[in-house]
């Protein structure tokens, strides 16, 4: 069967009707990006540039961050959306002392330290943008609650612009600016957020846990924690239809759209947009290509009423 997969590594990801998706990887290293290039990935949805902070022994320089990002746009070759600092929760710095807080996941993490630390974020920031001048980069703010943290972001991206400008060094002017929606907040503000942003990309694992008030890392509530709940799926297709209102495109990058069993829904609700972990691409390609559009359309507005979890599982079983 792996060979039957892998086959297919070069066709697109095109239902039997026609509709065609990307298929992008989730990467944290340039070992990754080599490996996503390997497997058929058509770009990098997630590039977790924290990575390059929890491996060092100090905030990583300009320097160090453009190098790192600049080689994984000539290794890929395509876009390459690269989130901005997603640290906090339960990720730390060795090098950083974060105070002790209560509630780590709903504390000061991504988004809300770089807009505070705000150094930090215009190096980070600096790195992508002049990184941008070798290919299609793309900026991803993570844990997003409001159009003004995003307006704020980009505030300081134009300030970091214009630093560049002023001493000549290049950049696209016109890289595009999206953000994770993982957050009940950004759902309820999806269209808001739409009409702003260049792109939408889905992060379930953080969305399930902060919809559901499930801690993801509980194995106590484990059971819980499912992205199969009528809330998540709900929340799912109003921010692919909030996108497409404003003609922006959707992506995921939550382990959920490389499950088997959502793939279907999840394109028939419109998904652009699906990365994963590299490993999981090959499977995912040959079951799109197996898939009826029109067919998972339907089998996804069915879902959608469903207000019960068994009831989603029994017709996910059929
Ligand atoms: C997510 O929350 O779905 C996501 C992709 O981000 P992370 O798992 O890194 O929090
Ligand atoms: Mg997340």
């Amino acid at each position: 069967m792996k060979a039957e997969f892998e086959s297919m590594n070069n066709l697109p990801a095109t239902t039997t009707d026609g509709r065609t998706v990307e298929l992008f990887a989730n990467v944290g290293s340039i070992v990754d990006v080599e490996n996503a290039v390997t497997r058929g990935a058509e770009g990098i949805g997630l590039f977790r540039s924290e990575f390059l902070y929890m491996e060092n022994t100090k905030f990583p320089t300009e320097q160090e961050q453009y190098d790192a990002y600049k080689k994984a746009i000539e290794t890929m070759k395509h876009p390459v959306i690269i989130r901005t600092l997603d640290i906090g929760g339960d990720k730390e710095l060795s090098y950083y002392k974060f105070d002790e807080e209560e509630n780590p996941f709903l504390g000061w993490r991504a988004i809300r330290i770089s807009l505070d630390l705000k150094d930090v974020f215009k190096t980070q920031l600096r790195a992508i943008l002049r990184a941008s001048a070798y290919g299609d980069i793309r900026i991803m703010y993570p844990m997003i609650i409001s159009v003004d943290e995003f307006m704020a972001a980009n505030a300081i991206l134009q300030e970091c612009k214009e630093e560049l400008r002023r001493d000549n060094i290049p950049f696209n002017d016109s890289i595009q600016t999206g953000v994770m929606i993982e957050t009940p907040a950004a759902v309820l503000c999806a269209e808001d957020l739409a009409k702003v942003v260049d792109f939408f990309s889905i992060g379930t694992n953080d969305l399930t846990q902060y919809l559901l008030a499930v801690d993801r890392g509980n194995q106590k509530i484990a059971r819980l924690y499912n992205s199969f709940h009528p809330a998540v799926l709900r929340a799912i297709r109003t921010v692919i239809q909030a996108g497409h209102k404003y003609d922006k495109l959707v992506g995921m990058c939550g382990e959920f759209a490389s499950d088997e069993k959502a793939v279907p829904i999840l394109l028939g609700m419109g998904l652009n947009e699906f990365s994963m972990a590299a490993s999981e691409i090959a499977s995912t390609r040959y079951q799109i290509r197996h898939l009826n559009y029109e067919h998972c359309q339907a089998l996804a507005d069915e879902i959608c009423k469903k207000s019960t979890i068994a009831e989603v599982r029994e017709m996910l079983e059929k």
